[in-house]
């Protein structure tokens, strides 16, 4: 168990005569009951003084933050260095890390409270800025002052509403204050470590709240969403604005930063296409095309995986598009989308509509037998990909065809087979392809 290993770890070190503690997010996590995901040690021991307690077990991941890995059978640990931080010109680094005497010294440089606790090797908690306290409270809420911290490191901004969404926490009003007016700073950080914490953010339980709270924020980095803030759909529809509608259907999506991002992002195209007819009702023609052109270049601009981005977008393009339940209308989506995309599909459709008007959750029940038609079709064998047509490329060339012919012929097949006009059976199939 890790929490064993770690405190073998500590021992190791204390019996070399240095403090050594369990910091961080594991002693926060620990209070909560939750499973740690990592197991950070603090110590006074410098770094070369790690590497040679551990000798070949250790390795210099991080010398300059004053971070050493410590591996053992199954596990790594980072074991860093009592360190304070000295002050930052740029609000993203410090201008120099120096290393501190004490625990408590190095808890004054952490984000949160929540984040600021220690266990020393006799299980004790170190906790100066009563961090249990806030667990208790459920709240986010800044060491020292929090227009300094913030000013020091603006992603600190991100991290308060990542932690409150992780958590399900509401944040500090001094806090969140600071965040308010702070927001803008944002700017400054690279993309990727905006990516990183809003791909946690995104899949938190309490997404929905932060999302609806702090619009703002999200704003300095996807301004896009602005304009959908408190926008009236103005149809039977839809009971919330288009913002609003999408804070709960990205909340409704299973917890998975593809599904999540695609809610995020399904609707951001909306505002620019809205009409209204001469009945008064709201219209949004096209916007699922609008969103998905609007989505790959936020993803972009934030870097994320061009696989990740391509599903983002895919999902966004069709997540209105009417899939007729049947053989046809299931099997040729798939072989558009393939089976991945095609559940994402299902679970998009569903997040959809778990955030329009009550009555309109009867829809609901359409793709739960479009999800019931695809398992039987799986289970019957009936083939709904190209790898499962009964025939490949070789038997092409074997009949005489040659290059984009061999694809576009096997395309064709697979659409005739799913519209049910050939039976997937090699013989009739090879007879059909003679015939021709
Ligand atoms: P997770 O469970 O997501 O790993 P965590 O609390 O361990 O959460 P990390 O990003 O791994 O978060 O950071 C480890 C610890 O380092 C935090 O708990 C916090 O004490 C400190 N920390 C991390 N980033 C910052 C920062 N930008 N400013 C101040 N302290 C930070
Ligand atoms: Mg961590």
């Amino acid at each position: 168990m890790s929490r064993e290993q770690a405190q073998i770890i500590i021992n190791e070190i204390e019996n070399r005569g240095f403090q050594a503690y369990l910091v961080g997010g594991c002693v926060r996590d620990l209070l909560l009951g939750r499973i740690p995901e990592d197991w950070d040690i603090a110590s006074s021991a410098r770094p070369e003084q790690i590497m040679e307690i551990f000798g070949d077990k250790a390795y210099p991941t991080g010398l300059k933050h004053g971070t050493v890995t410590v591996k053992t059978d199954r596990e790594a640990f980072e074991i860093t260095t009592f360190r304070t931080e000295g002050s930052y010109s740029d609000g993203r680094h410090p201008d120099a890390v120096t290393f501190a005497r004490t625990m408590e010294e190095d808890l004054s440089r952490r984000d949160f409270t929540v984040n600021a606790m220690a266990i020393d090797s006799a299980g004790r908690l170190v906790d100066p800025y009563d961090g249990a306290g806030d667990l208790a409270r459920r709240l986010i809420r800044c060491v020292g002052e929090p227009e300094r911290r913030f000013t020091e490191d603006a992603l600190r901004i991100l991290r308060g509403l990542r932690f409150a969404s992780v958590l399900h926490f509401s944040i500090e009003k001094s806090t969140r204050q600071a965040i308010q007016t702070h927001a803008h700073l944002l700017q400054r950080i690279a993309s990727e470590r905006i990516l990183a914490e809003m791909n946690k953010l995104l899949c938190g339980d309490g997404c929905r709240e932060v999302l609806l709270a702090y619009p703002d924020v999200l704003g300095v980095f996807i301004p896009e969403l602005l304009p959908c803030v408190g926008f009236d759909q103005m149809n039977i529809h839809h009971c919330y604005d288009v913002y609003t509608h999408t804070a709960y259907a990205t909340a409704a999506a299973e917890p998975n930063p593809i599904l999540r991002w695609t809610m995020l992002l399904h609707d951001i195209g909306k505002v620019n296409t809205f009409t209204i007819d001469s009945a008064g009702q709201g219209h949004f023609y096209g916007h699922p095309r609008v969103s998905a052109d609007m989505a790959r270049e936020i993803c972009a601009r934030l870097r994320m995986r061009r696989k990740d981005r391509e599903d983002i977008v895919t999902l966004i393009e069709w997540h209105d598009r009417d899939i007729p339940v049947t053989e046809k209308g299931i099997g040729s989506a798939v072989l558009q989308l393939g089976e991945e995309n095609f559940r994402r599909l299902l679970a998009v459709k569903r997040a959809d509509n778990l955030a329009q008007a009550p009555e309109y959750r009867w829809v609901m029940r359409k793709i739960d037998l479009g999800e019931k038609l695809l398992y039987e079709m799986l289970q019957k064998k009936r083939c709904i990909l190209l790898k499962d047509l009964e025939v490949d490329g070789n038997d092409l060339m074997a009949l005489g065809y040659s290059g984009r012919e061999i694809g576009q012929t096997l395309q064709r097949l697979l659409r005739s087979v799913i519209a049910g006009e050939i039976e997937n059976q090699r013989e009739k199939l090879l007879a059909y392809l003679r015939m021709k």
